[in-house]
C-alpha cells in the first residue's frame, strides 16, 4: 500500500472534495424541478407588413416549429389611411401558429390615437418633435406613449383590443409598450383595462450603443433602473387593489443584441437557476416583425447557441409564452 506524503494527501483530499461538489451539483440539478423557461416575443410595430419580413418570419417558424411565440400585436396596421383590413389580417395570420399567445403592442401612431378619439401629440419623441408636414401616410412611432394621460391611454388600449377582436384575434392580456415605455401611468391604464402581464422592462444598457444619444436611452433607464439580464418576473403593486405581473424583457430584442449576447443573458439566468435549482427562471428574448430580415439571424444564432450550451451543461430548457403559476 502506497504511503501518501502530506502534500499528496492534501491533493487527494482536494480532488475528492471537488468530485463530491460536482456530484452533488449534478444530483441537485438532476432532481430539481426548475428549468430555464424561455419566452420568445415578437413586437409588431404597426408600421408595415412587408412580404420579405413575413417570409423571414415564416422561415423561422418552419425551422423552429417547437417554439411558441408571444406576439405583441398592433392595431395600427388597420388605422392607416390605405389599409386593406382583409390583407392585414391575412398577413398577420400567415406567420401565426397554434400555441402562440396574442398580446398587444402600442406605439403612439397618429392614425391609431386619432381613431381612438385621442388628440395626437408630436412630442416628446425619441428623435425630436414630429414634423407634421412629413406625417404621411402616418407618424408618431417614436413619440413617447407616456406623453399621454392614463385616461387617453385607456382609450387607445380599449380601441386596440376592439379592433384586433373585430378582425378575429384573441382578447389580449399581455402587453409590451413601444420602446419599453411603460411607466406607472401606462401600467395603471393596462390594469384598468384587464391586462395581467406587462413585458416592457429591459436593461437600457442594451440600447445604449444605438440609442445612447437620443431620448430613448435615458428615459428607458429612468423607468427601469434595476432591470438586468437575470431579473426575474415580479408583481408590481399599482395601488387600489390593482397589480400587474412584470415579465422583464431581460434578454432584449434581436435588433440590439448579437447571438453571443443572447447566450450571455441565458448563462446569467443559468447562474440564477443553479443558485436555487427548484425554482424556474425566465429569459425573455425576441425580435420585431418589421425588421425580421435584418435581425432575425441574431435571434436564430442566440437560440442555437442556447440549445447547444443547454445540452452540454445539461440545463433543462423549455420554450413557453408566459410565466406559469406565478
Ligand atoms: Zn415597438
Amino acid at each position: 500500500m502506497a504511503i501518501l506524503s502530506g502534500r499528496s494527501l492534501l491533493f487527494v483530499t482536494k480532488r475528492l472534495a471537488a468530485a463530491w461538489f460536482s456530484l452533488s451539483l449534478c444530483a441537485s440539478l438532476a432532481s430539481a424541478q426548475g428549468k430555464v423557461r424561455i419566452v420568445v416575443s415578437v413586437d409588431w410595430e404597426g408600421r408595415s407588413l412587408e412580404a420579405e419580413n413575413l417570409a423571414a418570419f415564416n422561415a423561422f417558424r418552419n425551422d423552429y416549429p417547437k417554439i411558441p411565440l408571444q406576439l405583441f400585436l398592433n392595431a395600427a396596421y388597420y388605422t392607416k389611411a390605405d389599409a386593406d383590413p382583409k390583407l392585414v389580417t391575412d398577413n398577420i395570420r400567415s406567420v401565426m401558429r397554434p400555441g402562440d399567445e396574442q398580446g398587444l403592442h402600442i406605439h403612439a401612431w397618429r392614425s391609431l390615437f386619432t381613431a381612438a378619439g385621442v388628440t395626437f401629440k408630436t412630442e416628446p419623441a425619441f428623435k425630436g418633435p414630429i414634423d407634421m408636414e412629413k406625417c404621411t401616410p402616418d407618424c408618431g412611432h417614436d413619440v413617447n406613449v407616456t406623453a399621454y394621460s392614463e385616461a387617453e391611454l385607456r382609450k387607445v388600449i380599449a380601441f386596440s383590443i376592439k379592433t384586433l377582436k373585430k378582425h378575429g384575434f384573441d382578447h389580449p392580456h399581455s402587453f409590451r409598450a413601444g420602446a419599453w415605455q411603460a411607466d406607472r401611468k401606462v401600467l395603471k391604464a393596462l390594469a384598468a383595462e384587464g391586462f395581467t402581464l406587462d413585458s416592457s422592462a429591459t436593461d437600457a444598457d442594451f440600447l445604449k450603443e444605438r440609442w445612447g444619444k437620443t431620448l430613448l436611452y435615458p428615459v428607458t433607464k429612468k423607468i427601469w433602473p434595476d432591470t438586468r439580464a437575470s431579473t426575474q418576473p415580479y408583481t408590481i403593486d399599482l395601488g387600489d387593489g390593482k397589480k400587474i405581473l412584470e415579465l422583464p424583457n431581460n434578454g432584449c430584442l434581436a435588433d440590439y443584441v448579437s447571438g453571443e449576447s443572447i447566450l450571455d443573458s441565458f448563462q446569467k439566468n443559468v447562474a440564477v437557476l443553479k443558485a436555487n435549482p427548484e425554482k424556474d427562471v425566465y429569459l425573455s428574448i425576441g425580435f420585431h416583425q418589421e425588421t425580421a430580415v435584418k435581425y432575425l439571424p441574431n435571434l436564430r444564432k442566440g437560440i442555437d447557441l442556447i440549445q447547444a450550451a443547454a445540452a452540454e451543461q445539461k440545463i433543462p430548457v423549455e420554450f413557453v409564452v408566459q410565466p406559469l403559476g406565478l
